[in-house]
Order: C-alpha cells, then structure tokens, then sequence
C-alpha cells in the first residue's frame, strides 16, 4: 500500500513573513499521520522554514549536479542539505521549458541529489500540442526512460505526472486521461526497475485544488499530488490535505 504525498511547490513565491502558512500547514499533517506532507519552497526560505515546520520535511524545487564549482547562481545538494532541505523537486516544466533542462540534465540532478541524501520528486509531462498531436504517452515514456535513475527505489524518489497545460491554468486533464497516463508510467518504471517500481509513488500535478482533489487522488495508480498555486495558503492546501486523509 503507498501512503499518499502531498507536495507544495512555491515557485518563486514566498517572504519570511509567508512562514506563518508554514506552521499552518505543518499543525494540519500533524492531524493527519496517514498522509505524508512536505513543502517545497524558494531556497531563500528553507533554513528559516525549517525553524518553524516543526518536523514537516522542507525541500527546494531545483538543484545543480555538481557538488560545487564555477556555476553562478547555481545551488547544489549538499548546499541544499545544510540548509535543512529533505527533498528536491527536479525536472519541473518550468525547469525544462524556460531553463531548456534536457531530461539527461534531469537524471543527473536526481542523482547528485539522492548522492547528497536529498528525496526527490522528478517530473515528466507533455506540452498541450503534444498531446494534441496524441504524443503524450510517448513523450512521458520517453521522458522516464531518459530521467530516471536506475537505482530509484520508493525510500527516496517519486516520480510526478504534470502535464505543462495543466499547470497554473485550471485545466485538467478527465481522470480516465491521468489514470491512463500513471499506469504507462508505472509500466514503464516496471520495464526499467522491475518490481521496485510498485511501491514508487506516482503524483499527479497540474491545478489541483480542493474541490477535485478528492477525485484525482482517488484515481487508479495516482499516489498523491504536487499542488503549486493552491499550496501557497493552509486554507488552500489544508482541504487537499484533508481530500488525501479521507482516502487513506
Ligand atoms: C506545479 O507547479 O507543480 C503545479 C502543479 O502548479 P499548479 O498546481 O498551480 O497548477
């Protein structure tokens, strides 16, 4: 049986003053031990979230490959680790789009992380004109098979289904669609990894509020959500919390 994952991403989001939601949203997976809850946050935050999360693992949404070196700007695992970050989001769309992040470059960040001790959360998704074009499976197996570490095992790695229209925009995609997508995912994790991949927890992503969370965490094969916008306040992210909690 795997536990559902509840994850925030802040994005670029987020000011010392936003740490109260922080302790928000930690007293609420305090009252709810079935479901597993983290917040990944801007890396500016992390120690200070740490101070007040009150054990609710913090994590960061992107990480270099390197240990360390002439990367301006770049932040690595260990760095991340010392910080007090648990986990790390890699291969967000917004890294693979705006960054132009090749998913050899995703594989090699999951690897410097789980290296430095880090969980990780790796996505994969397809554009809105790839799965127009009817490419989506394609472009998600593809995107494992080249992002996945071999030796990711459910104790430190989650692989999320975001498809890149449906995030930010209210837009998502039936449920027949993600559950069909979670379950190539998983035969394609099984084709990689063998058996391991059954306990491996598949997230689903893309405008996940309240009001269908319930639904899309019920769907065959999806094991939790990565939740951007509504993760920002608890009384957006505590009813996801709560949607998870009711299933378990
Ligand atoms: C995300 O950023 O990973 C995400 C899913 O965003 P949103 O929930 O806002 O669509």
């Amino acid at each position: 049986m795997r536990r559902k994952l509840v994850a925030g991403n802040w994005k670029m989001h987020g000011l010392r003053a936003q740490l109260v939601e922080v302790e928000k949203i930690a007293a609420s997976a305090r009252e709810h031990p079935d479901v597993d809850v983290a917040l990944c946050l801007p890396a500016t935050l992390i120690h200070c979230a740490t101070k007040v999360a009150g054990g609710l693992p913090i994590g960061a949404q992107d990480v270099h490959e390197k240990e360390r070196g002439a990367h301006t700007g770049n932040i690595s695992a260990e760095m991340l680790v010392e910080a007090g970050a648990t986990l790390v989001i890699v291969g967000h769309s917004e890294r693979r789009g705006d960054h132009h992040e090749t998913s050899h470059d995703v594989w090699a960040k999951a690897v410097a992380a789980h290296r430095a001790g880090l969980k990780v959360i790796l996505c994969v998704g397809e554009t809105e004109a790839e799965r127009d074009a009817g490419r989506a499976e394609r472009i998600v197996q593809a995107q494992i098979e080249k992002s996945v570490p071999e030796e990711a095992s459910a104790d430190w790695f989650t692989l999320a289904y975001e498809p890149r229209w449906a995030i930010g925009t209210g837009r998502t995609p039936t449920l027949d669609e993600i559950a069909s997508i979670h379950a190539i995912s998983r035969a394609k994790l099984r084709q990689m990894i063998g058996d391991k991949a059954e306990d491996i927890r598949i997230l689903y992503g893309g405008s996940v509020v309240g009001a269908n969370a319930a639904a899309i965490l019920g769907t065959d094969n999806v094991d939790g959500a990565l939740v951007g916008g509504a993760s920002l306040t608890a009384e957006k992210f505590v009813p996801i919390i709560e949607a998870a909690a009711g299933l378990g």
